[in-house]
């Protein structure tokens, strides 16, 4: 057996290994190679698929923590407990991604969400992201805004300006009024504020916003969902070629509390009833069809299934890079 180094060992790990935990963890153990242990690898994350004919690009634009008490329904402590017995506690709360997702046909590139962009959390990376697979934000024919919370919808307006100029953009209806009316923007609480904001100025920066009233194609094989609930135009994407599918759910399911729940909140959601009643009919169909499903804030790439697991639902890590 040859003498390995452990270096050449490391660089032998897919490039998506080097930035994780597993360098400085146990799994590997002794000493690092000083070269390895001075200079940490910036790693930015991307996953792809094909189904049919689209490249389904998983992007992130980063993440942020939410405090255990942004979840109504349930208390603090609940959530703490349910966040530690998946080993998903963080110090300052429930870890959320901030999933992207870019779908190419070979014609067209089509964004669904933009991302906080830096309003929240440690966000602001998906320009770095698009980079990594050699585009610019003027490159994007489309963007798809599941709902007009600054998560999804930041980096449409950062820095004041239009930054995908070449866009078309889609969103639906309900949302678009609801966010821009002011009577609605004067009796929120401060937490929404930041999205009422963002909504006049996108609307103001993209004149060539679209309304979408109700399911409807936009491609060929891309359609809108009506997901309503979780706000009033909330909606995601599915995309089908091939007799193969993919749906983007955007904020249906949150770490930790969904899908096995459905009287549990976030904070954000105006309507617990409305949202309450979507998952409520939701999960089940899901589960039933075996739908693969791509979900904005679960861990990266947020590809998995809802499964009903002896009378529970639970989310189903999918594997993203074998689809086909
Ligand atoms: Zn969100």
């Amino acid at each position: 057996m040859p003498n390995l180094s452990r270096r050449m060992f490391a660089s032998a790990l897919p490039l998506g290994l080097l930035g994780g935990n597993l360098l400085g963890g146990s799994l590997i153990g002794g000493a690092l190679s000083p070269a390895l242990a001075a200079a940490p690898v910036a790693v930015t994350p991307l996953a792809q698929i094909r189904l049919g004919r689209f490249t389904v690009t998983a992007l992130t634009d980063g993440y942020a923590d939410m405090p255990y008490n942004y979840f109504p329904g349930r208390t603090a402590d609940e959530v703490e407990q349910a966040a530690t017995a998946q080993f998903t506690a963080r110090p300052s709360g429930v870890r959320f991604l901030f999933n992207q997702y870019l779908i190419e046909d070979g014609e067209r590139r089509i964004l669904i969400d933009a991302g906080a962009a830096g309003s929240i959390g440690q966000t602001g990376n998906l320009p770095q992201a698009l980079g990594a697979v050699g585009l610019q934000r003027d490159q994007i024919d489309a963007v798809i805004v599941t709902h007009m919370h600054q998560d999804h919808m930041g980096g449409l307006i950062a820095g004041g300006v239009n930054n995908y100029p070449k866009a078309e953009l889609y969103i639906d209806r309900r949302d678009v009024r609801h966010w821009t009316d002011p009577a609605k923007r004067s009796g929120a609480p401060d937490y929404l504020q930041t999205s009422f904001k963002m909504a006049d100025e996108v609307v103001r920066l993209y004149p060539k916003l679209q309304a979408i009233d109700g399911e409807r194609e936009i491609v060929r094989g891309v359609s809108i969902v009506d997901l309503t609930g979780h706000t009033p135009g909330h909606i995601g994407v599915r995309i089908e070629d091939d007799g193969k599918s993919l749906i983007m759910v955007s904020d249906m399911i949150f770490p930790v509390v969904h899908p096995a729940a459905t009287d549990v909140f976030f904070l954000f959601e105006q309507d617990q009833a409305a949202a309450k009643a979507m998952r409520d009919s939701f999960f089940p169909r899901a589960a039933a069809e075996g739908a693969l499903i791509a979900a904005t804030h679960m861990p990266f790439p947020g590809l998995g299934r809802v499964v009903a697991d002896r009378g529970q639902m639970r989310w189903q890590v999918a594997d993203w890079a074998l689809q086909d």
